[in-house]
């Protein structure tokens, strides 16, 4: 056989057999085998690697689009020093994905801007990255879209698809209170995903105050039960971040070090309140 149709039919072998790296890279492998005189095993052992290594990394890529994210925030660019009350070690144990294998929940809980959305974010990022499939919804925009649904009667097929992800990230309960529906098919999420799958929480409520946004408190009640029966609870108590760097803003030449006139102190301090 010639050698152009030897490489035409490679081509063709390895498009069907949906091995696009090896396709695009046996050549140069080849030729460098060659010129390092490395066995035939080595070298397919060489393109396997590449292949199973860029496989994974596109499933990784189509994971995280899946999840979407409203932005992509990872641990890498987390200040823990910045947010000294979050329990840094727990949070990293739970990168390590252990709790999702559990079916455990995590819960984050603390004031505006102390980067519950962002460490939600990071953990299921890194989730992604495990092979986990997840998706992030705001819960406001999550019973919105469900009570859509519901209203043409496709609610079920809906559940049935989420039930097969292995975190839900619900984003910012208690901003907004529920409507009765609302409430209820919040809870059917919670109630389908117990021992099933795990969820991650993050909310600026304290516990006593759910029923305010549920509305009922049997409802509240048995909500809480099913999320908190196997839980871990990161707790953000420190200032806003968002506040923190928007006073650094606008005090550049202090958080510099420099010395500042009285009068831009006094600016600097007038606009924080
Ligand atoms: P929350 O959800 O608690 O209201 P966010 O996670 O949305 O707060 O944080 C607000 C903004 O501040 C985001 O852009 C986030 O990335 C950033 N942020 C918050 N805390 C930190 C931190 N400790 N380190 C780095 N960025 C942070
Ligand atoms: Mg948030």
């Amino acid at each position: 056989m010639s050698v152009e149709s030897c490489r035409l039919l490679l081509k063709h072998h390895l498009e069907k057999l949906r091995l696009p790296t090896i396709r695009r890279e046996w050549e140069g492998a080849a030729a460098s085998c060659a010129k390092e005189r490395r066995d035939y095993g080595e070298f397919l052992l060489q393109l396997t690697e590449r292949e199973l290594i860029e496989r994974e990394q596109r499933a990784t890529q189509r994971r995280i689009k899946g999840a979407k994210f409203p932005v992509i925030k990872t641990i890498e660019n987390f200040d823990f020093g910045a947010q000294p009350s979050i329990n840094e070690s727990l949070a990293r144990e739970l990168l390590s994905g252990d709790y999702l294998e559990a079916c455990e929940n995590v819960l984050l809980l603390g004031n505006s801007g102390t980067g519950k959305t962002h460490l939600g974010t990071a953990l299921g990022f890194a989730a992604c990255t495990q092979g986990k499939r997840v998706r992030f919804w705001s819960a406001t925009a999550l019973v919105t879209h469900m009570l859509e649904l519901r209203d043409r009667r496709d609610l079920k097929r809906f559940l049935t698809q989420m039930e097969k992800q292995d975190l839900i990230i619900l984003d910012e309960l208690g901003y907004v209170p529920f409507s009765k529906a609302g409430a209820e098919l919040i809870f059917e999420v919670v109630s389908r995903a117990y021992e099933r799958l795990s969820l991650i929480v993050t909310t600026n409520l304290p516990f006593e105050q759910w029923t305010e946004i549920m509305g009922s408190e049997r409802l509240t009640g048995a909500m809480l039960d099913r999320l908190t029966h196997r839980v871990h609870i990161l707790e953000a108590n420190g200032e806003s971040y968002r506040l923190r760097e928007a006073k650094k803003r606008r005090r550049p030449s202090e958080s510099e070090g420099r010395a500042t006139t009285p009068k831009e102190t006094r600016k600097g301090g007038s606009t924080d309140q």
